[in-house]
């Protein structure tokens, strides 16, 4: 088979060493003569590598002991209406940073359950996209939480500094980011993320919650999204995600043998100069998007004629690139580059990127 490297914004690639891993063990786990995924939740293999998965999530992030991990259904969205209805009344206010298309529908949702307001908003710098830190003042310390997204998938819109938010606890939708750098769990009430950007398969959700904030869900919150009953029943209330928990266990390990969050911080940072230089350094290319606010993640850019769109998607699959065409709601392409992705794969990028253009341009 042909070497290709995917750049799939989700369900997006996982480290080559999981999946032969995984491979490996598929129909004849721990010599039990059948798979992870054909074995009781409840039994004693199953749990022992459920809680061992969560050990090392609670390593690579540094969890404080204060924190709830729980491994849920529901994807990213599911987490939309999970926290308001955890964490809000109908008549409380909940407060919003919206620096993209997740971070909006998180509002679209939250207003069904209570009081969304939006705090601060994309705006242009240099005729970029760019988003500012709205002021403390401008927080309602009487809101319920403060909800935020730090790196938009769709958008390619990220921000290294936290919400100033007081006293109101921050809620923040990691899916596309978490793991990618190391993260101060401590600034923050709840993190989520839907595990198939950056941790593994889809069907997984990751709910880290502050202990204070789990027991005060609304009475008519459905059972499974209840965080206190999740915590509870070490988030097996009902039938969990096996196999999907199995493989982000498997990404865990593979985490810490590459060094951990720092490691891959650096690795990451690389990645990212990589391939805007390239496309910075050519005027057939351009980013939308102001270099303060550029996500490592999940890169969108331009190609100056856009009716060459086409022909560098079927190109860039031939070539062994896949998945390049940007969100419908942005256009032109987009190269998401999480943790899974190597270094080579970008170099490969960048070359079929210069090539492009040489004939094209
Ligand atoms: C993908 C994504 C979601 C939605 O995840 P689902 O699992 O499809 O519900 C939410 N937020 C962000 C930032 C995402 O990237």
């Amino acid at each position: 088979m042909k070497e290709v490297f995917n750049f799939s914004a989700g369900p997006a690639m996982l480290p080559k060493e999981v999946m032969e891993k995984a491979q490996s063990e598929f129909t004849n786990w721990r010599d039990l003569g059948c798979s992870v995924m054909e074995v009781s939740h409840r039994g004693k293999d199953f749990i022992e590598i459920a809680a061992k998965a969560e050990q090392d999530l609670r390593e690579l992030l540094s969890i404080p002991s204060n924190y709830h991990v729980l491994f849920t259904h529901g994807g990213g969205r599911g987490q939309f209406a999970a926290v308001p209805l955890n964490l809000s009344k109908a008549d409380d206010t909940s407060l919003h940073l919206v620096s993209g298309s997740w971070s909006k529908g998180a509002v679209d949702e939250a207003n069904k359950y209570n009081r969304a307001v939006v705090v601060g908003q994309v705006s242009e710098k240099d005729g970029l996209h760019y988003i500012a830190p709205p002021q403390l003042s401008d927080i309602d310390q009487s809101a319920a939480y403060y909800h935020f997204c730090p790196n938009e998938t769709v958008d390619g819109i990220a921000f290294d500094w936290l919400p100033e938010s007081g006293k109101v606890p921050l809620v923040s939708d990691m899916s596309s980011t978490i793991l990618s750098q190391p993260l101060d769990v401590a600034k923050h009430g709840v993190i989520y993320a839907g595990a198939q950007k950056n941790i593994g398969p889809s069907g997984l959700s990751v709910v880290i919650v502050r202990e204070d904030l789990v027991g005060k869900a609304r009475k008519e919150t459905p059972s499974i999204f209840d965080y206190a009953l999740a915590a509870k029943s070490d988030s097996m209330y009902n039938t969990p995600p096996t196999f999907s928990w199995y493989l982000a266990g498997l990404v865990f390990e593979w985490l810490k043998d590459m060094g951990g969050v720092d490691a891959m911080a650096k690795r990451n940072a690389e990645k990212a100069a990589l391939l805007y230089s390239a496309i910075d350094s050519s005027d057939f290319y351009s980013s939308k998007v102001h270099p303060d606010n550029r996500s490592k993640m999940n890169v969108p850019f331009h190609l100056a004629n856009a009716e060459l769109d086409g022909l560098f998607l079927k190109q860039s699959q031939e070539a062994g690139l896949l998945a390049l065409k940007g969100h419908r709601s942005v256009g032109g392409m987009r190269a998401s580059i999480y943790n899974a992705m190597p270094v080579e794969g970008i170099v490969a990028l960048v070359e079929f990127m210069r090539e492009f253009e040489r004939v094209n341009g």
